[in-house]
């Protein structure tokens, strides 16, 4: 059973690998808002004009779903925890959004796309339309248009592409390196079923029975893959109680879109449901309820609630984290820090401890 998802989809851009963090995993997302809060903190304890400007500058690389709500929402961030801070300005910070075609939120109609531009644009995001990220080593940032800046945070949201692993295995692989799978999600290869191969999820090119276009396949969303573990999970099952070569009946996935949603940070969003659009409180308010709607077991549902209503009672929890990136530093410190006394205690030194 395939059900590898996928990974950041990176291209060849000096400095990237080693400057950028992606935003695919729970840890990177932890970090980012660790990060964010870090800076602010770290600029906050500088008179260095340079170092606070790049401190306070962050890069979004790709203007889609993932790209949006996390600029967005750590902007929001951001801006509650500067207006704590006396020693730095709102005008300080500074979120720009670098998007290669000429719209951001494509999923979405032109119409909520351009809302969605014009609310980012108002909360003073830098947002680059029909622009790419050319350079970014060492945090010096140089985007297509010509502008060069420096950015401690670059983080690249653009696009994702199926675990590549699969393209080591003799597994049937569509062009955009995902498994080919019925809508039974058993595995196939031109038509005929691969004995004993399953697969869900963004790894596997799902056929949309929804779609007017015979060759489209399901997108790669947590609400397809989601459901398509309970189908597969289905088949699997009948398959191995009728025993092998007996026949048996078998499910086809098939899911209607009920519609899109993206936040913008507390209180603001956009989305399309069921041929409507909504705008700010309504279309957030649908976000949230559907998340939590969807959110698997009922234990997650009430924790994510009551952390909601904690943040409503006592407004957002701005405490940083940002040494949890790496754990073991303050021990390996403190080590290296006692070796070298008793190095120097060995040496015959006998001002250890001034010289510390
Ligand atoms: C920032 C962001 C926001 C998103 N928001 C939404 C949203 O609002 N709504 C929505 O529907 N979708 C959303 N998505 C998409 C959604 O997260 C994915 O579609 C969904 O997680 C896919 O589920 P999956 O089980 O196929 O893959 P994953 O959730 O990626 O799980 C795959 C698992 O396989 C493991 N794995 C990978 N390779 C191997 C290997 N070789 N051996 C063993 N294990 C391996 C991985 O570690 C991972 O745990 C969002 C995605 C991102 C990045």
């Amino acid at each position: 059973m395939l059900a590898l998802g996928a990974e950041a989809r990176t291209l060849p851009i000096p400095g990237l690998a080693e400057q950028a963090l992606g935003f695919k995993q729970v840890e990177e997302a932890l970090a980012l808002r660790n990060r964010v809060l870090s800076n602010i903190e770290e600029a906050a304890s500088t008179w260095d004009h340079d170092r606070r400007r790049r401190l306070l500058t962050f890069v979004f690389v790709g203007g889609g779903f993932a790209g949006v709500e996390a600029i967005a929402e750590l902007e929001d961030m951001a801006r509650a925890a500067v207006a704590k801070i006396p020693s730095v300005e709102q005008s300080d910070v500074h979120f720009v959004l670098v998007e290669g075609t000429r719209r951001i939120l494509p999923e979405l109609t032109e119409e909520l796309s351009g809302y969605g531009l014009q609310q980012l644009r108002e909360r003073d995001i830098d947002v680059r339309l029909s622009t790419f990220l050319t350079s970014c080593v060492d945090g010096h940032v140089v985007l297509s248009d010509g502008t060069e800046f420096d950015a401690d945070t670059i983080v690249w949201t653009a696009g994702v592409k199926a675990a590549p692993v699969l393209a080591d295995s003799d597994l049937p692989i569509e062009g955009r390196g995902r498994v080919t799978a019925l809508p039974t999600l058993q595995v196939a290869r031109d038509g005929a079923v691969v004995d004993g191969a399953w697969a869900a999820g963004d790894c596997a090119a799902v056929p949309d029975l929804t779609s007017q276009d015979p060759t489209a396949t399901c997108a790669p969303t947590a609400q397809h893959a989601v459901r398509q573990a309970k189908v597969l999970a289905d088949n699997l099952a009948a398959t191995l109680a009728a025993g092998p070569d007996a026949p048996v009946e078998l499910t086809s996935y098939r899911h209607e879109n009920l519609g899109t949603v993206a936040s913008l940070g507390i209180g603001k969003g956009v989305a399309h449901i069921l041929g409507h659009n909504l705008r700010g409180l309504p279309a957030w308010t649908a976000h949230r309820g559907y998340h939590v709607y969807a959110m698997p077991t009922l234990n997650r549902k009430v924790r994510i609630m009551m952390d909601w209503l904690a943040a409503a009672v006592f407004l957002r929890d701005l405490a940083s984290f940002g040494s949890v990136a790496a754990p073991g530093a303050a021990f390996a410190a403190a080590a290296e820090h006692d070796a070298r006394l008793a190095q120097q205690r060995a040496n015959g030194s006998g001002s250890a401890r001034q010289s510390v």
